[in-house]
């Protein structure tokens, strides 16, 4: 069903990742933490995700931000080879 795999996407284990931060009103930088999410899916790896009726921010950042998600990021990337 991916027609096409954002430029910055993370591809590991066979998985797709973005780089996305929640929308709305951010009043610092240092809140900006982006999540990896799976395009089309709402939930980022770290089990976060938007509010309801928010979303995630457009466009993708260029680096996945979340000690979270890098954590489970790295896990995957450790643990199973794709076959
Ligand atoms: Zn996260």
């Amino acid at each position: 069903m991916l027609e096409s795999v954002p430029e910055d996407a993370v591809v590991l284990a066979g998985r797709v990742f973005v780089a996305l931060r929640k929308s709305g009103h951010v009043s610092s930088s240092r809140s900006r933490v982006f999540h990896a999410v799976t395009p089309y899916c709402r939930m980022s790896l770290c089990a976060d995700e938007p509010g309801p009726g928010s979303h995630w921010a457009e466009p993708p950042g260029q680096q996945i931000t979340c000690s979270a998600c890098l954590r489970r990021l790295a896990r995957l990337g450790n643990g199973r080879r794709a076959a």
